[in-house]
């Protein structure tokens, strides 16, 4: 074994009608293992051959309309219709965005969700035109290997590719047409299945892959409640504490019937929220991933008395651990506000497409930073918090605030977010220094704190002098 545990424990005061205390878990993991299993990657992806016919219907049907939207309705019989082995299920209102399903016996081999935008491709031999719409499919092998591929901009050219072993590893790239690797994410399933180590790697200035972020993460994310506000007194701060090795499994109560019902229709409206949301910040691909993760899973609701967190999903990345789509919930903590209820639904929802870089999770501020270094929490803020801001927009998209237009968000969406500028330095992590992992407020405090080991800025501003 190598490695130490990362785990902290840390605690907050947080005002919900009475004021109560609870001791709150950042997301834990365990250790790590000695040999990371081997990857591979492989192009092939069979399509089945009515697909084609199916997309050249849909665009038909569809390239006048420009009104759809899903709703959590609409999100419902969707997930009935795939309970009951329906194979075409739309996703939407009109019926736009769908979802194809392929099966042999009750196994899916193939599915895919497409919608707008549309497109046209003409094939360089015999000049046959054909439309094209937004897809992302999903080919699963009987040894339930998936290779997921997306053509997000409906050129007809896949330029996400991903591959997906479950409970070993995952490749995820962003690829041009001539081959050409722009990004890419690659996810190691370690030791006893309860912790990832991720590398994210991203085209520099040279136009060569670098290594932007290697970080280990949880397979059980653990949501914490009460997430203050932006501008808020922040809760005081404890100083942090080892957390035990994950799990013990939450102790179970049992969930009353209409605890369930409420969990069902809240993960509804999660979803279709979020999934508008990622579509405005132009996220398609979570977006897809949203909508097929929930129309076809049977999600599995435990709830708990523990009273260190309000929500936890014991799925992590939904194609590296298939089978578990298993969400915790603390009855007694899960009280706030409806929107805040969906809130923490759709969380846990992308953690099927992120886990926390646990360190960061661990030691930026919850009320302050953490919401703007780190993706989930600044989607999460972004969606659903009624103060949400640019600043929030560019940490959920992982881009520079110079670099998202947050009118474009504020028009798709329909929702007002607040202005956030330049100066956001977030902070910087000094993580080289096991038992020494320091939070900074900016990268040249933390270089001095590192002990002259470089530091991560989280900076999201475009000033160079700002990080
Ligand atoms: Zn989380």
């Amino acid at each position: 074994m190598k490695g130490s545990l990362t785990g902290r424990l840390g605690f907050l005061a947080l005002a919900a009608g009475l004021l109560a205390v609870i001791a709150c878990e950042r997301d834990s993991n365990s250790g790590s293992s000695h040999d990371s299993p081997p990857i591979t990657t492989d192009g092939g992806v069979e399509e089945p051959p009515e697909l084609d016919g199916y997309v050249q219907e849909l665009v038909s049907r569809c390239e006048s309309i420009t009104d759809d939207e899903t709703t959590e309705a609409g999100i419902h019989e969707a997930r009935a219709a795939y309970k009951r082995g329906d194979t075409d299920i739309p996703l939407s209102v009109k019926g736009c965005t769908r979802l194809f399903v392929k099966k042999s016996g009750d196994r899916e081999t193939f599915s895919a969700v497409l919608s707008p935008p549309f497109g046209i491709t003409v094939d360089q031999e015999t000049f046959e035109v054909k439309r094209t719409a937004a897809i992302m499919s999903w080919s699963t092998a009987a040894d339930g290997k998936k290779e997921v591929r997306g053509d997000l901009d409906a050129d007809g050219f896949a330029e996400l590719r991903e591959t997906a072993v479950p409970n070993v590893s995952m490749i995820s790239e962003r690829v041009t047409p001539s081959g050409q690797i722009k990004a890419r994410t690659t996810v190691k399933v370690l030791e006893g299945g309860l912790s990832v180590d991720v590398t994210e790697e991203a085209e520099d200035d040279d136009g060569r892959l670098a290594t932007t972020a290697t970080y280990q993460g949880a397979r059980v994310a653990r949501k914490c409640t009460g997430d203050p506000e932006p501008g808020q007194t922040p809760p005081p701060s404890t100083p942090p504490r080892p957390a035990s090795p994950f799990p013990p499994s939450p102790h179970e109560v049992a969930c009353t019937p209409e605890q369930l019902m409420k969990l069902e229709s809240l993960l509804e409206r999660a979803t279709s929220g979020g999934a508008s949301c990622m579509a405005a910040a132009g996220m398609p691909d979570i977006r897809f991933r949203m909508l097929r993760q929930v129309a076809t899973t049977s999600f599995d609701f435990k709830c708990t008395d523990d009273k260190t967190f309000v929500a936890a999903n014991d799925g992590g990345y939904g194609d590296v651990f298939p089978a578990r789509a298993l969400l915790w919930i603390n009855p007694l903590l899960f009280t706030a506000a409806d929107w805040e209820q969906a809130s923490t639904l759709y969380h846990e929802l992308m953690h099927f497409s992120f886990v926390h870089d646990h360190q960061v999770e661990a030691l930026a501020d919850l009320s302050t930073n953490l919401a703007y270094a780190d993706r989930v929490y600044a989607c999460e803020q972004l969606c659903f918090a009624p103060k949400a801001n640019r600043c929030h927009l560019a940490a959920c998209t992982k881009k520079k605030i110079c670099d998202v237009d947050k009118y474009e968000f504020e028009r798709k969406l329909g929702k007002e977010i607040e202005s956030c500028w330049s100066g956001h330095q977030v902070g910087a992590l000094c993580r080289k220094k096991p038992g020494e992992r320091k939070w900074c407020t900016t990268k040249a405090e933390c270089d001095a704190a590192c002990g002259g080991q470089e530091c991560e800025s989280k900076s999201i501003s475009c000033n160079d002098s700002c990080r």
